[in-house]
Formats: C-alpha cells, sequence, structure tokens
C-alpha cells in the first residue's frame, strides 16, 4: 500500500492507521508461525513508518514554535533512527529516509538552548532478558542482545528491584527528555530565524557554525561580571572586555530556496 507522507495534512490520512494495525496483525500472526523473516520485515516498514509520522509532527511543532513538545518527538526520532538502523539493511534506511531524518533531527537538536537535563541513578538489583525472560548475570548471558530484534520484537532488557539513588543535573544525558530549563528564559532565535525559511519537513538544510567579530563598543551593555559573549565560559571583565573587536559565535544557513521577507536577526547584546 502507497500513500503520500511528507505534509503534516497527509498524517491525518485514516489509511496510515489502518496500515499500521495490519502490520501489527501480520507481524503477530508471523510471530507466532516463527516466520521470523516476515516477523522483522514488519517491525521495520511500522517503525519506518512511525519515524516519518514523529518527524512531520516535530516539524509541525516547530513551525507553530512549540519547541518543547517538538524536542519530545525528536527525541523519540533520535531513538528509533537508531534502532531502525541498527536492525535495517543500507538499502532499507535509504528507501525510507532513516540517515536523512536522523540527520535532521541531530542538527535541528543542536539549534535548541538546552544545554543541562536531569539524569536519576539508580542501583539495579538484575536485569531480565525481554525476549525469554532470562535473568542476566555475568557469567550467565542467553543468546539475545540487547537493541536487536527477534522474531519482529526488539531486545530490551528488563531493569528490576531498583532502587533510586539520586537525581543528578548532566549536560550530556542518556536520553534527552528530562530538560531541565524554564523555556520562558531561554532564546531560541536559531529555530525562530530558520522554521520560516523551510516549508516541508523533506526540505534539504543545513547549517555552518562559524564566528563574527562586532567592535567593542556594542558590546557596552553586558555587565562585566556576567558570561563572557564570547561564549568561552569566562567571566567578561577577565575576557574579552578589554579588546578591540569580539567575536562571537555565528550560524550560517544553507536554505534549500531563497526566501522573501526573512525575519532579520537582532543584534542579541
Ligand atoms: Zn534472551
Ligand atoms: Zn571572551
Amino acid at each position: 500500500m502507497k500513500f503520500e507522507l511528507t505534509k503534516f495534512e497527509h498524517t491525518k490520512n485514516p489509511d496510515i492507521q489502518w496500515a499500521l494495525s495490519e502490520l501489527e496483525r501480520i507481524k503477530e500472526k508471523a510471530a507466532i508461525a516463527e516466520d521470523e523473516n516476515l516477523a522483522n520485515n514488519c517491525w521495520r516498514e511500522s517503525e519506518a513508518l512511525q519515524l516519518t509520522l514523529t518527524y512531520i509532527k516535530a516539524f509541525h511543532k516547530l513551525k507553530n514554535a512549540d519547541y518543547r513538545e517538538a524536542w519530545y518527538d525528536l527525541e523519540q526520532c533520535e531513538i528509533k533512527c537508531k534502532i531502525i538502523a541498527r536492525n535495517s539493511s543500507e538499502e532499507f534506511c535509504l528507501a525510507k529516509n532513516i540517515h536523512f531524518i536522523s540527520q535532521q533531527v541531530s542538527n535541528l537538536q543542536s539549534l535548541y538552548p538546552y544545554c543541562v537535563f536531569s539524569s536519576p541513578g539508580m542501583v539495579v538489583g538484575y536485569y531480565s532478558c525481554g525476549i525469554c525472560d532470562h535473568k542476566i548475570r555475568p557469567r550467565s548471558r542467553c543468546a539475545h542482545k540487547k537493541g536487536k530484534i527477534y522474531n519482529g520484537k526488539l531486545c530490551v532488557h528488563i531493569a528490576h528491584d531498583i532502587v533510586l539513588k539520586e537525581i543528578s543535573i548532566v549536560s550530556k544525558p542518556v536520553q534527552k527528555y528530562s530538560v531541565v530549563h524554564n523555556d520562558e528564559t531561554l532564546d531560541f532565535s536559531a529555530l525562530q530565524y530558520l522554521m520560516p525559511a523551510l516549508e516541508e519537513a523533506f526540505d534539504e538544510w543545513a547549517f555552518i557554525k562559524k564566528t563574527k567579530s562586532f567592535p567593542i563598543d556594542m558590546f557596552s551593555r553586558v555587565d562585566l561580571d556576567s558570561e563572557c559573549p564570547c561564549k568561552s565560559g569566562e567571566i567578561f571583565r577577565q575576557c574579552c572586555s578589554n579588546k578591540a573587536d569580539v567575536t562571537i559565535p555565528h550560524l550560517e544557513f544553507l536554505l534549500p530556496r531563497a526566501v522573501p521577507n526573512l525575519p532579520k536577526i537582532r543584534f542579541p547584546y
């Protein structure tokens, strides 16, 4: 079954939900019959379809400046891309745009101002295999590998007897769902600038991280005891405040088409 799936309107097509439930039905039948190939193919098709749906929805939320909700979708896409790529041929990944989505998700995430996340520290009693229930010990493992597909089912390790020890604040979390920031205090200007220039989730775009220098007079409003605009992490007084020019990070976007009336970016200081 073929349907168009590139725009947000397409995600409402009832045929897509029908296709997902059919894939689930065929997968379960194949799993019972131990037709592993068919079961895994159904899993792959279903995951790729759900990934495309989530990615298009995330793009739509970004267009509507719903940044936090889009962030959660993008994180879901990131995880799905990795699992699909791990369990599929290169040909399949190319046909389903897995690498493209993975790249664009990573690009979009890096335009967010989020940099700290909460991360739970816990002690796990033991893990069991999600496929065969085997209790995993250092010298006793089953034949299943975490993150691989068996008979249409993803192998996960299930944690038992969990004791939560602490919540830490980290900059590189295992998963990026637990954002600590209050969005109202953050600067989303990179996304605010980019999103009006894109029409569809599958538009090709990229950006280059550059730097640009400005005369020191333009930074007269920066508090000497605040973070230096050059983003070195030092305070302004001890960093660039005595230089003639300050070199600050600058993003250059490569867009798919010329966009009239792009918002002018305000000098942030
Ligand atoms: Zn197992
Ligand atoms: Zn500096």
